[in-house]
């Protein structure tokens, strides 16, 4: 991938006497990885060298969170291979086998019981897979809770012990709590930890007026490549990116608050199909100077990042009131490029959704078509918008001609989304 030397020219450009007292700027460069990922650990369908392995020999990944439903894999785990089978098949065991070799492989068969395989923790999985600069794996958790029946998944990237679900009264404040559970872990362990929230519409859960609500919240998954998470809503429920420009519009006009980043995970748990939750369908771009989890957070936190599912970008960048996206071209494919923001004398009381019983339903209020209005669209590998001053934020969707591999629906284009830009005169 490209590196981006704009920083560090523009250190060079400096006077030298100037340069002798300024912070050396570090150079940065494109980190690519998946923040959610299954293994037998929890409900995946294969073992988590199979799972390290399928990323780590692609050489565009570079970092990968295992991600498991209220577990770390960092204990003595035993599973019956009549779970492996029913999961993964019958061929599975043998597969690991062929790939990882007999040495490699622990199995046991405790007198009258079954056949059991040892499943490997993560400090193993560092000590095969890890190559400094080259390929990471993070410590992670899907905190895996609900509220009334509806499920409410946050991930945990860069844990040092367990996060338990904390539970609430409402969505919002499960989401919440979990939140502050995290940000605690973070102060008193001494380390970054990154909280994003899941599959807003999962069990259509969570709506664009909880993700807006919750202070704590600024990351959540724009795209994730399940395909029973609901991406495109229905006709009583927001899309995701629908979701996304009303929960940013609310933050920050009615909160004052930081709008959310946006981040594509696969959220894969299926290694031996061609269809269900498979790898390789959504991930994140990080521009950092270093392959280390905390250089990756700090990079995400300041929006450092883009999320993909399948177009690659060569820049994107804010500056001087402008935003500028580059695509990396693939041959053969050609490029849309929305800028999609909301201004600031936009009607954001909404209305309620209510259902054949008259009642209001559990869905993200209708909004009037300007919370999230295309700006501008433009057709070719790059395009710049300039803010007028009026948007409570811009960001951009790029979209291909060409659809990815293996799509999740009829009809998906391969696209990518950069961060909303624009709001921070804004906010508090
Ligand atoms: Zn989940
Ligand atoms: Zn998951």
């Amino acid at each position: 991938m490209p590196q981006s030397r704009s920083l560090f020219v523009a250190a060079l450009a400096l006077p030298l006497a100037a340069l002798a007292f300024a912070e050396p700027v570090p150079e940065t460069r494109w980190w690519r990885g998946n923040l959610h990922t299954h293994t037998l650990w929890s409900d995946g369908n294969d073992f988590p060298e199979m799972v390290v392995d399928w990323y780590r020999s692609r050489p565009a990944y570079h970092f990968l969170a295992l991600t498991e439903h209220n577990v770390l894999a960092d204990h003595d785990k035993w599973v019956e291979n009549d779970l492996v089978v029913r999961r993964g098949g019958r061929s599975a065991l043998r597969e690991y086998r062929e790939r990882f070799g007999d040495d490699w492989v622990e199995t046991r068969e405790p007198e009258g019981g079954k056949l059991e395989v040892r499943l490997r923790t993560l400090p193993e999985l560092r000590d095969r897979f890890e190559e400094a600069g080259r390929f990471l794996l993070i410590d992670a958790e899907e905190i895996t809770d609900s509220y009334s029946g509806l499920p409410i998944h946050i991930n945990a990237t860069n844990v040092g012990k367990l996060v338990r679900p904390e539970g609430g009264t409402s969505v919002r404040d499960v989401i919440q709590r979990n939140l502050e559970s995290v940000k605690a872990q973070a102060e008193e362990l001494g380390r970054p930890i990154l909280a994003h929230v899941n599959h807003p519409n999962f069990g259509w859960a969570v709506t664009a007026e909880d993700l807006a609500h919750a202070p704590a919240e600024r990351f959540f998954e724009v795209y994730n490549g399940h395909p029973g998470v609901r991406q495109l809503g229905d006709d009583v429920h927001a899309s995701i990116e629908r979701a996304w420009d009303i929960a940013n519009a609310l933050r920050i006009q009615e909160l004052g608050a930081a709008p959310l980043f946006g981040l594509a995970t696969d959220d894969s748990h299926n290694y031996h199909n061609e269809s269900a939750s498979i790898p390789g369908r959504g991930w994140v771009v990080v521009r950092a100077p270093e392959l280390s989890a905390s250089s990756l957070i700090e990079a995400m936190e300041a929006g450092e990042f883009y999320a993909s599912s399948g177009v690659e970008l060569r820049d994107v960048r804010f500056e001087d009131g402008e935003l500028v996206v580059e695509v990396e071209p693939v041959e053969d494919e050609t490029y849309r490029i929305d800028f999609v923001g909301t201004r600031e004398d936009v009607d954001l009381s909404g209305e309620a959704v209510v259902g054949e019983d008259g009642k209001p339903v559990h869905a993200t209020r209708r909004y009037p078509a300007a919370v999230g209005a295309t700006l501008r669209s433009e057709v070719g590998p790059s395009a710049r918008y300039r803010l007028v001053g009026d948007e409570l934020y811009v960001r951009a969707i790029v979209t291909s001609s060409a659809s990815p591999d293996r799509p999740v629906w009829e009809g998906q284009r391969k696209q990518a989304w950069t961060q909303p830009v624009g709001w921070r005169a804004r906010v508090r």
